[in-house]
């Protein structure tokens, strides 16, 4: 159905560029770089900026400066507190300075006499003016041609063993001008739609990266890149939308409100301004006659099961089923429980079906689930096993969303015709990772708390603190409270710390905590027990749960007050925040104690002690690991972007989903963008075509 790729110059193998023979092209191979393409999209991963470059003769101490000069002399210099220093004068046409790299002996082996260097740094006074360069480049070795000086950005290039960056340099510059032509027939937007977006065309965007005029200029350039590869996924996502939604129709539910009215007059509390703005966004999707695809997020509390009640008693009172997806057996029976509460005296049949459940009674739940009795069904994975019927199915709501696959929430999805879906998430990320996970669904977020909830006391305190915190611990026990004891478990360290963590609990059970009633759960343990023990926990017949991350999800237990975390500094804030959710459930003041923290950790966890607010550590833990290192996103199939970067393309991020489902409704199929066809197959093969009417 799609063309394949035009076959460009760009695909000839790189041996075939000027100045690359088979040696040079085993060491390019080293860097993943096969193709003529493949080097022209090896961008400068930094610049260095000589158009601000100063005179050597201007410097003066305290003054932040730039310049290029040449080593006249160097060498290493020991000094009595047996720091060894390495020292370098460099000239250039006006003057000469020293210029020093404390504790960087090792420099004497890479900048020899001769080298022209790009130095940048401080300017201080030690004995005369010295320069601590904090970053330098070698424009060339002695005898080499001199690049221009002055006025130039230089591109500094990954580089590998046996091909240094002034080599990945060259050899760029030789050949750009032919890599340049071979682009023109490879771009795919049209010049109004750039203008739009403000980023220049592709040859323009390439030639900036590598040949710029100012920093700006490349900036623009990878901006044009970031643009091309979060249009793809949103097209992607777009179409994945179109075929999940607008092209089936949706189930057009009317605001009969025979339960919805009541239901909202039985509330004791007056909703949130966030659940009433996401009740309006949810009750749009479903009176309307697209199926509705959308995303909850909210933290733990943020009263989300609520809301999915409000939808399924607009499902209901249009005489349709609805069913609700946990993870677990825990999860699911809690939500059964709590619904069952709300639902109070509405005449609403609410059956529950796990995996726990005899045969007998399986098939008891199985008929009334068949026949319509029961119209709203809460359960886990056994809601999409072989041989459950529903009369009428006109509500998915999956809950943990992530914790299952797509493939999941479609199955659930499958048992009814076309019916409305809702997933809900209690891991709030931040924005513009949704976006990219979750384009394909629209979004509510719930970023308001209802009020009246307990803060949780958040506390950092190191080693020493152990022996006062165990005397905590037995003091909110003896009051009747329980306590969870959290330990890191890494999967590259997973054996030890499992020991450790299993091995801490004997210590506590036979030794420090003996007179309290102890219990363990892990992740090897099979589900059975892992549900055997929450269990006890919950029905209070635990004090301590010592655990590792495995309760992240799952238990809510409104007794348990204390959370402690042992080397907190291990776990990210997003997961941290997972955990401290776990206390603060209930009436009674609730902590999380924070043990060992760690210098180095102490700023991170601090922010986290300052908020409860999920979306703003989740911003904050991006910002500090990287967006590919959250949330599982690896596993969650977040395509590992070249180009963009979520924090600062946020606002072409939201370009191009605007972008992309204004095309897809014009042209679903893409019948008039070919192009876009294309270059989506090339970047995404047969994910590409996944997603289709049939
Ligand atoms: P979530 O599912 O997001 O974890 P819930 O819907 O279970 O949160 O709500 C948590 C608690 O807060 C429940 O006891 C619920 O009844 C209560 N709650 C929900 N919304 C409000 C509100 N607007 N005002 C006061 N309490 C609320
Ligand atoms: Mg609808």
């Amino acid at each position: 159905m799609s063309s394949p790729p035009v076959y460009s110059e760009l695909d000839r193998p790189a041996k075939f560029l000027k100045g690359v023979g088979p040696r040079r092209a085993d060491l390019l191979a080293r860097l993943g770089l096969v193709t003529a393409r493949d080097v022209l999209y090896h961008i400068p991963h930094r610049y260095e900026d000589a158009s601000t470059v100063q005179r050597i003769a201007a410097l003066e101490p305290g003054m932040e400066a730039t310049i290029i000069g040449r080593v006249v002399s160097k060498g290493v210099i020991p000094t009595r507190k047996g720091l060894r220093i390495f020292q370098a004068v460099v000239r250039d046409a006006s003057s000469l300075i020293e210029c020093s790299w404390p504790g960087q002996p090792f420099l004497d082996r890479l900048i020899a006499r001769g080298d022209l260097l790009l130095l940048s740094g401080t300017v201080r006074f030690v004995h005369g003016r010295q320069l601590q360069p904090r970053e330098f480049t070698l424009l060339a070795r002695a005898g080499e041609e001199a690049v221009e000086e002055g006025g130039a950005i230089f591109p500094v290039y990954p580089a590998t063993e046996g091909l240094s960056h002034r080599q990945v340099r060259k050899l760029i510059t030789e050949n750009l001008d032919a890599l340049l032509r071979g682009t023109a027939k490879e771009e795919v937007f049209d010049a109004v739609l750039l203008e739009r977006i403000g980023v220049p065309p592709l040859t323009q965007a390439l030639e900036a990266l590598h040949r710029p005029e100012s920093i700006a200029a490349a900036e623009a350039g990878r901006r044009r890149l970031a643009w091309e590869e979060l249009f793809f996924l949103q097209l992607l996502h777009a179409r994945a939308r179109h075929y999940a939604s607008a092209e089936r129709p949706g189930i057009t539910f009317a605001r009969r409100d025979t339960l919805v009215r009541p239901f909202y007059a039985s509330l004791p509390f007056a909703l949130t301004g966030a659940q009433r703005r996401v009740l309006r966004e949810i009750g749009e999707d479903m009176a309307s006659t697209r199926r509705m695809n959308r995303l909850l997020q909210g933290d733990v509390g943020a009263g989300k099961t609520v809301v999915a009640l409000f939808a399924m008693l607009r499902a209901v009172e249009n005489g349709y089923q609805t069913a609700m997806m946990a993870p677990t057996e825990i999860l699911a029976e809690q939500h059964a429980r709590t619904l069952t509460n709300l639902i109070g005296e509405l005449p609403v049949r609410l059956q529950l079906l796990t995996g726990r459940m005899g045969a007998a009674e399986r098939r008891k739940a199985q008929a009334r689930i068949g026949s319509g009795e029961a119209s709203i069904v809460v359960g886990t994975h056994a809601l999409i096993q072989e041989g459950l019927v529903f009369r009428q199915l006109g509500l998915a709501v999956v809950d943990e969303q992530h914790r299952f696959g797509v493939r999941q929430r479609l199955a659930l999805s499958e048992r009814g015709t076309n019916p409305d879906v809702l997933v809900m998430s209690a891991t709030p990320i931040p924005r513009s990772l949704a976006l990219t996970l979750y384009g394909d669904l629209d979004i509510s977020a719930l970023d308001e708390r209802p009020p009246g909830r307990q803060p949780v006391r958040t506390v950092l305190r190191d080693a020493s603190a152990r022996p006062k915190v165990l005397e905590f611990i037995r003091e909110q026990v003896g009051a009747g409270r329980q306590v969870y004891l959290v330990y890191p478990l890494v999967e590259e360290s997973e054996k030890v710390d499992l020991k450790s963590a299993v091995d801490e609990y004997e210590r506590l059970r036979i030794e420090v905590l003996s007179d309290l009633r102890l219990g363990l759960v892990h992740g090897q343990m099979s589900g059975e027990e892992k549900d055997r023990a929450m269990r006890a926990f919950a029905s209070g017949e635990i004090d301590v749960l010592v655990a590792t991350t495995v309760i992240e999800v799952g238990i809510d237990v409104a007794n348990a007050t204390v959370m402690v975390i042992e080397h907190a500094e291990r776990f990210g804030l997003s997961q941290l925040h997972q955990l401290r959710g776990r206390v603060g459930r209930g009436s009674e003041a609730s902590y999380c104690i924070l043990l060992e923290g760690g210098a180095e950790a102490a700023e991170r966890l601090r922010l986290f002690a300052s908020t409860e607010d999920g979306f703003r550590i989740a911003e904050h833990d991006m910002r500090l690991r990287g967006q590919g290192d959250l949330f599982g996103a690896r596993q969650s199939g977040l395509p590992a972007f070249r180009f963009a970067d979520l924090e600062r393309d946020e606002g072409l991020l939201r370009q191009a989903r605007a972008e992309a489902r204004r095309i897809v409704e014009e042209d679903p199929d893409l019948a008039q963008h070919p192009h876009f066809l294309g270059a989506l197959t090339v970047r995404y093969g047969e994910r590409a075509r996944l997603f289709h009417a049939g």
